[in-house]
C-alpha cells in the first residue's frame, strides 16, 4: 500500500467537520506556518518538495509561486482552479466532497505564503451541491477563528470567499476563469501578461488546482525534502486519479507517483483489471484532451521498459509514443470499445465548448466533428481520414489557449493508433455496430 497524504483520512465518520477534521491532526500548518515561519520559508518548502501543479500542465508550483510580482501597495491574490471539467476528471470534486477543510486549509497556508489577504475558490456550475459544502466548511472556519482578522491571534488576516461557475469547460484555462470571477465573459486572455503580474483586476494572482493546494498541508507539516522522497525523479509526491470506463472498480485513487500502469489497472488495489474478463484496448490516461495509446504502448514504453504513473514515463517517445499525466483522469477501454465513436463524443465536447475567440478553434473543433460524423454516418471517404489529419495538424500551436491543442492532440493520436479502424468505417459502413442506439443516444439524424 503507498502512503497517503490527501485521502488518508477520508472514511473517518464527521471528517467534513472541522471539529473532526481538528481532531485528525487538521490545520496543523496554518499553525506551524502562521507561528514559526516567514511566508518566504512557506514557499521554499513547497519549491524543495518538487509539487508540480495537479491540474494538468504540471508546472512546478514552488517556481510559479516564486514569479509572483510583488509590488508594494498592491494585493496580491491565491486563486483555486476549482473548474475541474475534464471529460474523465474528477478527484478534485471528490477530495472537496470528502474533506473539504483539506482544501481551506491549504488555501490559508498557501495565502499566507503569497502575501494574499483575499483569495478566491472558483468551482464549476455543476458542483453547485459542492460549493455548499465549502462554504459551510468556510462558515465554520470563520467561526473558528481560522479564517477572518488577525488568524491566531498574529497580524495574519484572510478573506476566504466560493465562487461559482457558470458551467463552461473553458472557465479552467486560468486567465479564463479571472476573466469570468472578474464577472465577464470566461475568454481566455493573451499571454503574456501572464497572471503572476497582471491576473484578477490587473494585480498578481496565482491560480492553482485544488489537489495542488491541498498538498501544501502535507509538505508544509512534513517538509518539502520528507515529500520529495516519495514519488519517482521529478514526480515527486502522491497524485490522485481518477479511474472510470470498463474496470471492475472505478473511482478516486492516491496512489504514489511512479506505480507502474500495468499495476494500476490490473491490481486490486486500484482498478481491479478489465470488467467481464474483457481484453485491454486502450486508455486515456490524463483527461480527455491527452493523446490516447494503444495496450502496448500504455504499459510499456517504446523503449519496452514497464510505463510508470509518472510525468515523465507517460510522455516518454513524445507524442509518437506517449501520453501524457495530464489531470489524472484514467480512462480505460475495452476490446469492444469504438475508438472512432469514442473520438466523435471528445471532439463533440471540444466544439461545443470552443469560445470561438481564434479561428483554428472555432471552425476546426466544428469541422473535425462534422468528419467524424460523416464517418460514422457511413458516409465517410479515405479522404475524410487524411482532412481529418490535416485539420488537427492545422490547430495544435495556433491557438490563443490549449483548447485547440485538447481538441486536436485526441484527433491526432486516434488516426496514429487506430487509422485501420477509421478505414475500416469507410470501407465497410455496415461494420459501424450500434449506430442506430447510438443515434438515439446523441439526437443525429438518421443517414
Ligand atoms: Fe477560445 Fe479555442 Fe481560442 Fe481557446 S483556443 S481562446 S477556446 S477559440
Amino acid at each position: 500500500m503507498g502512503r497517503k497524504l490527501l485521502l488518508h483520512n477520508q472514511n473517518v465518520p464527521g471528517i467534513n467537520t472541522l471539529e473532526v477534521y481538528r481532531t485528525h491532526g487538521g490545520y496543523a500548518s496554518v499553525e506551524k506556518a502562521l507561528k514559526t515561519m516567514t511566508p518566504d520559508q512557506v514557499t521554499e518548502e513547497v519549491k524543495k518538495s518538487g509539487l508540480r501543479g495537479r491540474g494538468g500542465a504540471g508546472f512546478p508550483t514552488g517556481m510559479k509561486w516564486s514569479f509572483l510580482a510583488k509590488p508594494e501597495g498592491v494585493p496580491r491574490y491565491l486563486v483555486c482552479n476549482a473548474d475541474e471539467s475534464e471529460p474523465g476528471t474528477f478527484k478534485d470534486r471528490w477530495l472537496m466532497e470528502k474533506i473539504p477543510h483539506a482544501l481551506i486549509e491549504g488555501m490559508i497556508t498557501s495565502s499566507y505564503a503569497l502575501g494574499a489577504r483575499l483569495s478566491y475558490i472558483y468551482i464549476r456550475g455543476e458542483y453547485f451541491y459542492v460549493a455548499r459544502i465549502l462554504e459551510n466548511a468556510i462558515k465554520e472556519a470563520y467561526a473558528a477563528g481560522w479564517l477572518g482578522k488577525n488568524i491566531l491571534g498574529t497580524d495574519y488576516s484572510l478573506d476566504l470567499s466560493v465562487q461559482v461557475g457558470a458551467g463552461a469547460y473553458i472557465c479552467g484555462e486560468e486567465t479564463a476563469l479571472l476573466e469570468s470571477l472578474e464577472g465577464k465573459r470566461g475568454n481566455p486572455r493573451i499571454k503574456p501578461p501572464f497572471p503572476a503580474v497582471a491576473g484578477l483586476w490587473g494585480c498578481p494572482t496565482v491560480v492553482n488546482n485544488v489537489e495542488t493546494i491541498a498538498a501544501v498541508v502535507p509538505i508544509v507539516n512534513e517538509g518539502g525534502e520528507a515529500y520529495a522522497k516519495i514519488g519517482v525523479g521529478k514526480s515527486t509526491g502522491t497524485k490522485l486519479i481518477s479511474a472510470s470506463g470498463h474496470i471492475n472498480n472505478p473511482g478516486v485513487y492516491e496512489i504514489e507517483l511512479g506505480v507502474p500502469v500495468e499495476e494500476f489497472i490490473f491490481s486490486n488495489e486500484y482498478c481491479g483489471g478489465i470488467r467481464n474478463g474483457k481484453k485491454l484496448k486502450a486508455v486515456v490516461a490524463g483527461g480527455s484532451s491527452v493523446p490516447i495509446l494503444p495496450t502496448d504502448l500504455i504499459l510499456k514504453t517504446a523503449k519496452g521498459e514497464p510505463r510508470l504513473m509518472t510525468y515523465e514515463s507517460l510522455s516518454d517517445g513524445g507524442f509518437q509514443t506517449g501520453t501524457m499525466l495530464g489531470s489524472g483522469g484514467f480512462i480505460v477501454m475495452d476490446e469492444d470499445t469504438s475508438i472512432v465513436k469514442n473520438l466523435y463524443t471528445f471532439a463533440r465536447f471540444y466544439h461545443h465548448e470552443s469560445c470561438g475567440q481564434c479561428s483554428p478553434c472555432r471552425e476546426g473543433t466544428g469541422w473535425m466533428e462534422k468528419i467524424l460524423h460523416k464517418i460514422l454516418s457511413g458516409k465517410g471517404t479515405l479522404q475524410d481520414v487524411d482532412l481529418l489529419w490535416d485539420i488537427q495538424s492545422k490547430i495544435e500551436g495556433k491557438t490563443i489557449c490549449p483548447l485547440g491543442e485538447a481538441a486536436a492532440w485526441p484527433v491526432a493520436a486516434a488516426i496514429r493508433h487506430f487509422r485501420s479502424e477509421f478505414e475500416a468505417y469507410v470501407k465497410n459502413p455496415a461494420s459501424i455496430k450500434d449506430v442506430h442506439h447510438y443515434y438515439r443516444l446523441h439526437n443525429l439524424a438518421e443517414a
